[in-house]
């Protein structure tokens, strides 16, 4: 091992905090390339696998929306982050079983794998009861990967017609993952179209490797964790 001034965790929060620098004006960049602002693109720095050390240097260079993957993982690192560090919006971006439902309520402000109806159902029977609602997202599975969740692409207009009229649920924006062997420009048009058609304001597309492209074609969030964090051991 190299010897350095600050140690090892010195270096990665200093790592993490150039790898934020960049990563800000390559966003800013993109939006204005694609005639907006940088206020316009949120980062939501995804942070599943990562711990106390990278989440603190995240927060310490100024990052407040977070995305995790897993309930009991993000319910276990952010309570005590939040009392320490103020609000932070946290965005569940795995899937969400109704059986961790109201865990996940109470954690997350923005949940953006709706997938289905039963979950729509059970979110409505629960923000009837009077839970907290964090806005949601619908998740398309623009590939038709048989592995991946989300509505299938010719299932999204009747999906979110269904959220809204019949489980009166707001749907805020949609979200996608394209296949990782093809080409990521026609998943985020297609979706990018789904949500023109039905009038949805937020699009949750692009990562390390595709954000700019997301940008270009009109995500206002970009879901990133590798260019942050450094490769992950675990997903
Ligand atoms: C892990 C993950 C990301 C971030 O992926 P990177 O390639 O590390 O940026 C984005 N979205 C979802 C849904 C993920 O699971």
């Amino acid at each position: 091992m190299e010897q350095h001034a600050q140690g090892p965790i010195g270096d990665r929060t200093q790592a993490i905090e150039s790898s934020l620098d960049q990563l800000r004006s390559r966003i800013a960049r993109s939006a204005i390339e694609s005639g907006r602002t940088a206020e316009d693109v949120q980062l939501v720095c995804v942070s599943k696998g990562q711990e106390d050390p990278a989440l603190r240097a995240a927060l310490l260079a100024g990052e407040r929306i977070f995305g995790e993957n897993r309930v009991q993982e993000a319910a276990r690192k952010w309570p005590a982050l939040k009392t320490e560090f103020g609000p932070v919006e946290l965005h569940l971006i795995g899937p969400l079983q109704t059986n961790k439902l109201r865990e996940a309520l109470a954690l997350f402000d923005v949940i953006e794998t709706l997938d289905r109806p039963r979950l729509a159902e059970a979110l409505a029977r629960e923000f009837r009861a009077g839970s907290r609602q964090p806005k949601l997202f619908i998740e398309v599975n623009t590939g038709r990967e048989p592995q991946k969740a989300g509505i299938l692409p010719e299932d999204a207009d009747a999906f979110i017609a269904f959220c809204r009229s019949d489980c009166g649920l707001e749907i805020e924006g949609l979200m996608c993952i394209p296949p990782a062997d093809q080409q990521a420009s026609p998943h985020f048009a297609l979706l990018s179209q789904i949500a023109a058609r039905n009038a949805i304001a937020y699009l949750s597309m692009g990562m390390s490797a595709d954000y700019e492209l997301g940008i270009q074609l009109g995500a206002t969030h970009v879901r990133v964790g590798s260019a942050i964090f450094g490769a992950r051991t675990q997903v």
